[in-house]
């Protein structure tokens, strides 16, 4: 029959991970692929990561719109695995299942201070001006004059930017009405970026290996060249200034007199140790305190265990695997950053994807993966309809896409975005 000739495939998380591998699976003539997010929106890091500054970043969308339209695949939102339908329930339900869950969470500074008023991790930032739901609460303190980053990758680039950048400058990207209110209302005129190591060890990506060299040339003439008139009087008049801390460890977040709120960080002087890849940053024993009200640490993203049911390394936070192959367990592959951790841009995550989908063409070609139909989103949608929960389909996202574009019009923004789940299932009549 037909319905034996078609390979019903899941991929669990809605961003690159996910869109790239269903494109790549989707190459399969019968194969029939559904994603499920646990958002009510697609597109993931895309929309809730990449800063709104940067929009032509964002034009991957066009290329995972494509792939949701095809008539063999399906986006299911609002649904979050794990919680509204277990891995195991869904292995049951395909032949195979793709966990593309990304990495939800971030890794701590595990430092004395680092609960206080005043600390923050970068990626509840990044979430809060790019309208992700669960950070809308965050309410950041720029009241203060001098912000602290711990970190210095793509992600602590960003949100110094967005920090230093003149509001005006942001009003006609996607930031969030609310995170432009609060970004008019900053006083944060100085911004640091701090580092374990020195500036040949930075994590800034580059698109291909021979910039690097660039990079570190402009850095090095940058910091030791004395400025002409003319730059050092444009630098003497900026209203904001920014800088790289290197050879520096953070060891506490010191508190104000009255204890009740950060106020500074303590640094230790590192030095490098090793060669080459075995390079490390080890303390000289000095120590150095920075005064600033906000500390925003980005020293990583990290995934969560999504299933009990699913082998998880706690350690490297990724699913352990071969090639996007989950060890163990037949059938179920891993792709993006939950596979191979949280680095790398989505150009990277394509080619893991790819790789990944590949891996499981392979194997059912091979014959590995169970034969006889499996029913697919049919038994699926069963289970979540008897557990109350109502998926939102790509077509409802259009709805909802739709509206925010209207919402930005009048404002001359490309979108609005909604931030509040309730209100977007209210605006499909859920
Ligand atoms: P994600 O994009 O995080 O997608 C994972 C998806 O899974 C999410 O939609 C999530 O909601 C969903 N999910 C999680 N748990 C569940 C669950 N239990 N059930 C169902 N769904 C779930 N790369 C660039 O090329 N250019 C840039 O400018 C750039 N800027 C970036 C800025 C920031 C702040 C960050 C953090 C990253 C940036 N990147 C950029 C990197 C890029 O975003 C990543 O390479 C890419 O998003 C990783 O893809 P992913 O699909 O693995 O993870």
């Amino acid at each position: 029959s037909t319905q034996e000739k078609t390979p019903q495939i899941c991929v669990v998380g809605s961003g690159p991970a996910g869109f790239y591998t269903a494109q790549h699976l989707l190459k399969h003539p019968q194969a029939h692929v559904d994603i499920y997010e646990k958002q009510p929106v697609p597109f993931g890091l895309v929309r809730f990561g990449v800063a709104p500054d940067h929009p032509e970043v964002k034009n991957v969308i066009n290329t995972f719109t494509q792939t949701a339209h095809s008539g063999r695949c399906a986006f299911w939102g609002n649904v979050e695995v794990g919680r509204d339908v277990t891995v195991p329930e869904l292995q049951e339900a395909y032949h195979a299942v793709v966990l593309s869950y990304g990495a939800e969470d971030h890794r701590a500074l595990e430092i004395p201070g680092e609960e206080l008023p005043g600390v923050c991790s970068a990626r509840a930032f990044v979430g809060w001006y790019n309208g992700l739901p669960e950070n809308q609460e965050l309410e950041p303190d720029l009241s203060c004059d001098t912000a602290v980053i711990l970190g210095q990758g793509n992600v602590a680039l960003d949100v110094a930017r967005i920090l230093l950048t003149p509001p005006e400058h942001l009003e006609r990207t996607d930031i969030t009405k609310a995170a432009l209110g609060v970004l008019r209302q900053s006083r944060v005129k100085t911004v640091w970026l701090v580092g374990r190591r020195g500036p040949l060890q930075v994590a800034f990506t580059i698109k291909v290996p021979r910039p690097r060299k660039r990079l570190t040339e402009l850095l090095l003439r940058t910091a030791t060249e004395k400025p002409g008139p003319a730059e050092a009087a444009r630098q003497a008049s900026a209203s904001r200034a920014w800088g790289l801390r290197f050879f520096r460890s953070p060891q506490q977040v010191l508190p104000s007199p009255d204890g009740r709120r950060a106020a500074g960080v303590r640094l230790a002087v590192t030095r490098l140790e090793g060669v080459d890849e075995a390079t490390r940053a080890v303390p000289t024993g000095d120590m150095e305190d920075l005064p600033c009200g906000l500390v925003l640490s980005s020293i990583g993203y990290k995934s969560r265990p999504v299933d009990p049911s699913v082998p998880f390394d706690s350690k490297l936070g990724v699913i352990p695997n071969v090639e996007g192959r989950v060890m163990d367990v037949p059938g179920l592959y891993c792709s993006g950053w939950v596979k191979r951790g949280p680095t790398g841009v989505i150009a990277t995550t394509m080619t893991d994807s790819f790789l990944t989908g590949q891996m499981l063409l392979q194997d059912l070609k091979a014959g590995l993966l169970p034969s006889g139909p499996r029913p697919g989103y049919a038994a699926i949608q069963a289970l979540l309809s008897s557990r109350g929960v109502r998926p939102v389909s790509f077509s409802d996202w259009e709805k909802l896409d739709a509206e925010e574009v209207a919402r930005g019009q009048g404002t001359g923004k490309p979108r609005e975005k909604l931030v509040d789940p309730q209100e977007m299932l209210r605006l499909l009549g859920h």
